[in-house]
């Protein structure tokens, strides 16, 4: 069998954005990814459906015996033809062991590719507004491991303490204040300005700074726990001008997107793009339905009313041929996005976002008595047996796809609330599993802000006794952020 190959891939410190364009289309096509517990977690959303997702980290310290099993992994895949991405943390030879799994990989004569990653050891400094050299206050900087004392050796001190430029320890807060202590002992000023940060780049980033005679102290007093970075030299007061990181996130708007799972991403994009910070947790799930695409042939008309339906619908076609002479109708910009996406311009769009709207519409495309087909959810409003009263055609209704609510732990809602300060609802279905889920404790909801599709959305959310403080104007997602953001 042809061996598969291997990718040792660095991540970044944490922000998903810093990964790059490389790692990411390897990712992509991965048959099996290997990552750690320092990379951003949306990054296994990258993945292909039938990928092989395999944790397996270091937690800090022994990493002896995981490393012998990640590379057994690693190999192991490889040889059953797959290819494998490593992925982690920062960059992968940067304290990131990427060497030991070459080195394996090379005893089985398995290809193997590097992509470098940015490394945490300089850009988390960077989230915290500190530049690791600056012109006037620090020519070097150097990077150290905090925690291995192999065979009992350690650092020489003794010329560390003597650099002038900025030093910098990963993996450094076990030992904290014996590396504090070696580099006072070994004549460091006492006053050199010191900083840790901890969970870097990522919204739960903790800046803690002071100098090398009070740190230790105030590290104990607020229990600063791993990962974090150490850095001491100068270059640690340039934040108090240059911290932007903490700016940005305080100004911009953490808002929660509570639809489902695959349109979610799509969604935060355009939150982010604005400057909000989005946050995901789904309270429904579209489950697609099947049909023959044989019974398409009888109807003179197709009216969509949601993306959804129109992905659904084609899925379930082979030949785009079979629509030919049909009219098409849709409901909102979306609808019409992704039927053009399957090169289908609508015949007609009723300016009005409602399907009753939509099936009169259709009166103007057709002739008595003919046959028309509603693609919709099983919780659509619209009803096939009024519209073929008024209108003297015939309107089916297929369900293509069913709107599923979930119950999500009570826990994780509570902490993705904390996180929020806008929570946003797409549909009346996610409203009343969102209350199933937080067990209608209703205080969850205090001090936050709520936002609504529309009326329908809305009426369901006050039924809930939950007050509604954006609700679009125009009925779709966009429509949502354009209130907020206004
Ligand atoms: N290869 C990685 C480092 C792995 S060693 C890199 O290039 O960044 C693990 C150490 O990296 C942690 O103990 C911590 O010191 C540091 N680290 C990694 N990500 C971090 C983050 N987001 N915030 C703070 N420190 C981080």
């Amino acid at each position: 069998m042809k061996k598969g190959k291997a990718y040792i891939i660095g991540a970044g410190p944490g922000d998903f954005d810093l990964l790059t364009l490389k790692a990411k289309k390897i990712i992509e096509n991965a048959d099996c990814i290997i990552y750690d517990r320092l990379i951003n977690q949306d990054i296994l959303k990258l993945t292909k459906k039938d990928a092989e997702l395999i944790y397996l980290g270091k937690e800090n310290t022994e990493g002896g015996e995981t490393q012998k099993k990640i590379n057994e992994t690693l190999i192991e895949k490889c040889l059953l033809g797959k290819n494998v991405a490593r992925v982690k943390g920062g960059d992968p030879f940067v304290f990131g062991r990427g060497g030991e799994e070459i080195d394996s990989l090379i005893e089985k004569e398995i290809y193997f590719e590097v992509i470098p990653g940015i490394t945490s050891s300089i850009s988390v400094p960077a989230y915290s507004g500190i530049p690791v050299t600056h012109r006037g206050l620090s020519r070097s900087f150097h990077v150290f491991t905090g925690h291995t004392m192999e065979n009992g050796k350690w650092h020489n001190f003794g010329v560390i303490a003597k650099l002038e430029g900025t030093l910098i320890f990963l993996m450094g807060i076990k030992n904290l204040e014996i590396i504090i202590n070696d580099l006072v002992k070994n004549g460091k000023d006492k006053n050199t300005p010191v900083a840790i940060i901890e969970k870097g780049a990522t919204k739960n980033q903790r800046v803690t700074v002071g100098n090398l005679e009070n740190i230790v102290g105030k590290a104990k007093e607020i229990k600063i726990v791993p990962p974090a970075i150490i850095i001491i030299g100068e270059v640690v007061k340039q934040r108090e001008k240059y911290k932007w990181f903490e700016e940005a996130q305080k100004i911009s708007k953490k808002i929660l997107v509570t639809r489902d799972e695959k349109q979610a991403k799509d969604f935060s994009k355009k939150i982010n793009l604005k400057g909000g910070q989005a946050s995901e947790l789904s309270f429904i799930k579209i489950e697609e339905c099947s049909f023959d695409e044989k019974e398409i042939k009888k109807y003179k008309a197709i009216l969509f009313n949601s993306a959804n339906g129109v992905r659904a619908f084609f899925k379930n076609i082979k030949d785009v041929r079979v629509l030919a002479g049909i009219k098409i109708g849709a409901v909102g910009v979306k609808t019409k996005e992704v039927l053009e996406e399957n090169k289908i311009v609508p015949d007609f769009m009723p300016e009005k976002y409602l399907v009753d709207v939509l099936a009169k519409e259709a009166v103007n495309f057709t002739e008595e008595g003919d046959k028309i087909l509603i693609v919709t959810s099983d919780i659509s409003p619209c009803d096939a047996e009024i519209y073929t009263k008024e209108y003297k055609r015939i309107y089916e209704k297929k369900v293509l796809y069913k709107t599923i609510k979930l119950k999500v732990n009570k826990k994780m809602v509570e902490e993705k609330l904390e996180e929020s300060e806008i929570i946003t609802f797409l549909s009346s279905s996610t409203v009343e599993a969102f209350v199933e889920s937080i067990e209608g404790d209703m205080e969850l909801l205090k001090n936050k802000k709520i936002a609504s599709i529309g009326p329908v959305t809305t009426k369901t959310l006050e039924k809930f006794g939950i007050k509604v403080d954006y609700e679009a104007k125009k009925f779709i997602a966009d429509g949502i952020l354009e209130e907020i953001f206004r």
